[in-house]
């Protein structure tokens, strides 16, 4: 069949107008198989992984099982060694050693394991009405209204005086109990209805319900909450006192789940920012060459509070376990650290046209169309951004359009809206050059988040990108 010749219009067009297709018109049928693979995965990642705690864990077994072994200092590394470093539990560092020496640079991705959820107080347990509560206090930047009503697991650990660490997951395993937060009925909720919605639940209304049943032969008082406290005493060995050393999550009680009647998207808790956190990882963990420049991968803790505290990116433990690499090869950390190259995976606000208002649609990442490049974040005229060059984006165009990588330019919202920040800001003080990517997100924040596979499997492909670099 003879070619329909363009119009000199539409040839003009194709070549200076920038015009992206949707993912699903560039994927190649190989790149599809294996997206489906990697989101299997991905998933699996997921449910495993309700906290940072359970992120490192798991984190850290995949790594064992491809080889990785723990950093120590003062260590003799060569090209091709794996090393990993924990921090704290709450944080994993991991290294390929590139062919190259570490003053030409690292190539990293950084991303975070820590999402939303309600923390429990440091003295959460009481009685009201012969019904058990546990006070939390919300950790990140939640909706509250819509953490109740909704099934919800508690994980954490319990630090005991005597040194022991007592693992607590109440809710995944099969037959588990649930919990939840009581919101009020339609019947009686005139006024809460009539108050803002930031308003009408307030923090000190996130309780969870843990029990009903009073303790019994007992004429005392608190009989329900003593009765909790004395499962928890059988099950855990611990006593109300040994909650204020004890760090335990709500979070929801969803398992990642195929969403859509194509199976296009995962829903699931906690894709901020586990879905960019695995991503960074299973393409470290697999790659299957040395990597010119040694590639870093960062799961950091604490982003949602503004990166602070040991486990969080601005904590030294990244420059100690970047300098115990450099100190291998004697070179001064700043010289690593000028020279290399940072991807601050994280996820970016999706397109969602039942919102369409807060999105500025010509610059808003859209679903499926790839990894959300973002130049800068922060919120009303950039602010806290660190605004990557023009030139690295340009770099960054090339090393993924090299590989075939779908990729989008993205914004949050409209600048007016509000805004957000990542770990970036954290890696240009380092001096190292940094770029925000990552997948876009409907609902982010909310305890079941949306993403599309296609995105999921572009930014696992982008960070294989950076690292081969
Ligand atoms: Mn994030
Ligand atoms: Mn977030």
């Amino acid at each position: 069949m003879e070619e329909t010749k363009k119009t000199p219009g539409q040839e003009r067009r194709d070549a200076l107008l920038y015009n992206p297709k949707n993912g699903y018109d560039r994927l190649s049928a190989q790149d599809e198989i294996a997206m489906h693979s990697y989101c299997e995965d991905y998933k699996k990642f997921l449910d495993l992984g309700k906290t940072e705690r359970e992120c490192v864990t798991t984190a850290e077994a995949l790594a064992k099982a491809q080889g990785f072994q723990p950093l120590t200092a003062g260590m003799s590394l060569k090209a091709g060694d794996k090393v990993y470093r924990v921090n704290r539990g709450k944080s994993i560092m991991l290294a390929v050693i590139g062919s190259a020496p570490l003053s030409q640079g690292a190539n990293i991705a950084a991303a975070h394991i820590d999402s939303p959820r309600l923390d429990l107080k440091p003295n959460p347990l009481y009685e009201d009405s012969e019904m058990a509560f546990l006070k939390t206090h919300y950790y990140g930047g939640i909706r509250k209204y819509q953490w109740v009503t909704i099934p919800l697991e508690l994980h954490g650990v319990v630090a005991l005086k005597n040194g022991q660490n007592v693992q607590v997951a109440i809710g995944p395993g099969a037959g588990d109990p649930v919990f939840t937060v009581d919101d009020l009925l339609p019947h009686l909720a005139k006024d809460q209805s009539q108050k803002p919605l930031g308003e009408a639940i307030p923090a000190e209304s996130l309780n969870i319900l843990v029990g009903s049943r009073p303790f019994k032969d007992d004429e005392g008082s608190d009989r329900v909450k003593l009765a909790v406290m004395e499962i928890l005493h059988e099950k855990y060995g611990i006593v109300e006192e040994d909650f204020i050393s004890a760090e335990l999550e709500v979070v929801p009680a969803f398992q990642a789940k195929d969403l859509g009647l194509d199976r296009s998207m995962i829903g699931a808790y906690g894709h901020d920012d586990r879905v960019c956190a695995y991503a960074s990882l299973a393409a470290l963990l697999e790659l299957n060459a040395i990597p010119t420049k040694t590639a870093v991968c960062m799961l950091a803790d604490k982003e949602e509070i503004g990166s602070e505290g040991v486990s969080g990116m601005q904590s030294a433990a990244f420059d100690t376990f970047m300098s115990d690499l450099c100190d291998s090869q004697h070179t001064p950390l700043k010289r690593c650290y000028e020279a290399s190259f940072c991807l601050s995976a994280d996820v970016t606000s999706a397109y969602d046209p039942n919102f369409a208002d807060v999105y500025e649609k010509r610059n808003a990442a859209r679903v499926n169309y790839g990894v959300g490049l973002c130049k800068y974040t922060g919120s009303r005229g950039k602010s806290g951004a660190s605004d990557a060059s023009a030139e690295l984006v340009g770099k960054l165009r090339k090393v993924l359009d090299d590989r075939n990588v779908i990729w989008q330019m993205a914004e949050l919202g409209k600048a007016d809206q509000g805004g957000g920040g990542t770990v970036a800001v954290y890696m240009a003080q380092r001096d190292i050059d940094v770029l925000d990517a990552g997948v876009p997100v409907l609902s982010m924040h909310a305890p079941f988040e949306t993403v599309s596979k296609l995105d999921c499997y572009m930014t696992y492909r982008a960070a294989q990108a950076v690292y081969l670099a």
